[in-house]
């Protein structure tokens, strides 16, 4: 039962980005939203029960597994670690989504650029940042699989000025982990 605090958690923030972007829309199209934003959160209760996934898909795609070079905690600064795994990879790049799941936020925030988070089994966060682009059409409350593309490789966030990478983080509900050793290559496409 110590899984619920954090699905609690979840909800608030879910209700505070609802209430946050409902008062600037119609009323109706906020009774459509906050119905969405319901389903989304029934649903995130649910993915929550499940075990965490032990082996998730590469998010970017033609890498392999054996191209990262391990940063997992490095020194950022003087008093940050690398809380994930950079995969780089040319501008424009297609970023696929690791795991099953629900996208929790579509934002830009300082660091990070354009983001996307997704909500998997288990609770555990993953954490697409520096996007060059979004994906056409996707939205917060998407259910996502390993088959839908999340964005764009980029420089966006403080990766101005670097070579083009996806920022890749899992946060489980105990804190960041190391993506690395999760990570599986997907099959080559012929
Ligand atoms: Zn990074």
């Amino acid at each position: 039962m110590k899984k619920v605090p954090l699905a609690v958690l979840l909800l608030f923030i879910f209700l505070a980005l609802g209430s946050a972007t409902g008062i600037t829309t119609s009323a109706g199209k906020f009774a459509d939203r906050l119905a969405g934003k319901l389903r989304l959160y029934v649903h995130v209760a649910q993915l929550y029960t499940k075990d965490p996934d032990e082996q998730i898909a590469m998010p970017v795609k033609d890498v392999s597994k054996s191209q990262i070079a391990d940063t997992w905690q490095a020194p950022r600064g003087n008093d940050r670690q690398h809380q994930g795994q950079d995969i780089f990879a040319p501008q424009g790049t297609p970023v696929l989504s690791a795991t099953e799941g629900y996208i929790a936020n579509i934002g830009e925030n300082s660091l990070g650029g354009q983001t996307v988070s997704v909500v998997g089994a288990g609770g555990r966060l993953y954490y697409y940042a520096h996007l060059d682009s979004y994906a056409p059409g996707i939205a917060e409350g998407d259910w996502v699989t390993p088959q839908t593309e999340l964005g764009h490789v980029g420089t966006t966030g403080n990766a101005a000025g670097t070579p083009p990478h996806l920022h890749f983080g899992v946060y489980a509900p105990g804190g960041a982990m190391n993506p690395l050793p999760l990570l599986t290559d997907r099959p080559k496409e012929p």
